[in-house]
């Protein structure tokens, strides 16, 4: 084997709470994994700012501490954590092989995807400036820090409908900035929606621009494009619910995908189509897609990959 080879028992690829989770278990269950953060190491909580919704903090947690509690758990276990991006992956056969940072060739016998995924935002540089003061690209995450206020959501689809209706109960007026005039979410998401007196949808408008204090959101500048008018909506909040994107990309030839690039798994657990390759986390789960959740499959994946290798010590000892 050459210097820029290494073989491993378990790899872990990504480093949110699914991957962290994942590790902890594949630790004291003696995988000796070894984890490739990717470039934000930590992940999507990194981004965020206070999180009250992970069970075992009384007092809430700063996302990127409470990542680096997840860290420091799973080292203390054992866990080799390097800086690294996982480049180009094999997965014709055993073990499989995965170049890191184009140059470093890792086969593994086992694989742990948690690549997670990637909230899309407009792309304003005013939204990119209050991320984390007022912007949020989860209500289910953030809501709960705008009670009895107004805020505006940006979206049409299941996702933004959902999490309107969710912010409608918490607010007191939600804004539902809709670029078209008609929404792509489900009728029944859509009825939800409209029947909720609080929520007011603006049709065939398009966010110009957030506003702000220069510490939080105090307003978002808006254009109808069918009366061509400007509008100021004052709102404390502005959540971007325009979909996410799997960081999955590297897989694309290997695993099986929804259309978005989702990474489908046996139902029940993060088997994915290719033996010792296994999922966890949000690139994964278009659905619930919380940091519990997250670290729920990540045990699950780390628990399927211990079993999975046992089985096949126990073949290969029969023989
Ligand atoms: P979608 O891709 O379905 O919808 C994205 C929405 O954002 C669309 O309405 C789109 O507008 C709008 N949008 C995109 N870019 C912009 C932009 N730059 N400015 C303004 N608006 C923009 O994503 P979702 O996250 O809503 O859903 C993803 C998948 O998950 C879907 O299949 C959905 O059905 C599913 N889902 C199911 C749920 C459930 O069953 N309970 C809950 C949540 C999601 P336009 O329509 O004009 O393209």
């Amino acid at each position: 084997m050459s210097e820029n080879t290494e073989h491993v028992k378990c790899l872990i690829i990504g480093s949110g709470p699914a991957g962290y989770t994942a590790a902890i278990y594949a630790s004291r269950a003696d995988l000796k994994p070894v984890m490739y953060t990717g470039m934000l190491a930590g992940g999507q909580l990194t981004q965020t700012t206070d999180v009250e919704n992970y069970p075992g903090y009384p007092n809430g947690i700063m996302g990127p501490e409470m990542m680096e509690d997840f860290r420091k758990q799973a080292e203390r276990l054992g866990t080799d954590i390097r800086f690294g991006y996982v480049s180009s992956v094999d997965f014709s056969s055993l073990p499989h092989k995965v170049v890191v940072d184009e140059s470093k060739t890792i086969l593994a016998d086992t694989v742990i995807i948690s690549t997670g995924a990637s909230a899309k935002w407009l792309g304003l540089e005013s939204e990119q400036k209050y991320s984390g003061f007022g912007v949020s690209a989860c209500a289910v995450c953030d809501g709960f820090f705008f009670k009895g206020q107004d805020v505006a959501i940006v979206g049409a689809g299941d996702t933004a409908a959902e999490e309107a209706t969710y912010l409608a109960k918490l607010c007191k007026k939600v804004y539902m900035i809709v670029r078209r005039h008609e929404f792509r979410a489900s009728k029944a998401m859509m009825h939800r929606v409209l029947n909720t007196h609080n929520i007011e949808v603006l049709y065939n408008t398009q966010t110009q621009e957030i506003l702000g204090d220069g510490q939080s959101v105090n307003g978002v500048k808006v254009f109808s494009n069918k009366t061509n008018e400007e509008r100021t909506l004052d709102v404390t909040g502005f959540f971007v619910a325009i979909g996410h994107q799997p960081n999955t990309e590297i897989f694309k030839n290997w695993l099986d995908m929804d259309a978005t690039g989702y990474i489908i798994t046996k139902p029940g657990s993060t088997q994915t189509n290719i033996e010792g390759v296994f999922c966890c986390g949000d690139a994964q789960d278009h659905i619930y897609r919380q940091a519990v959740t997250a670290a729920g499959t990540g045990c699950m994946a780390a628990i399927d990959a211990e079993r999975y290798l046992a089985a096949k010590e126990h073949t290969v000892a029969l023989q």
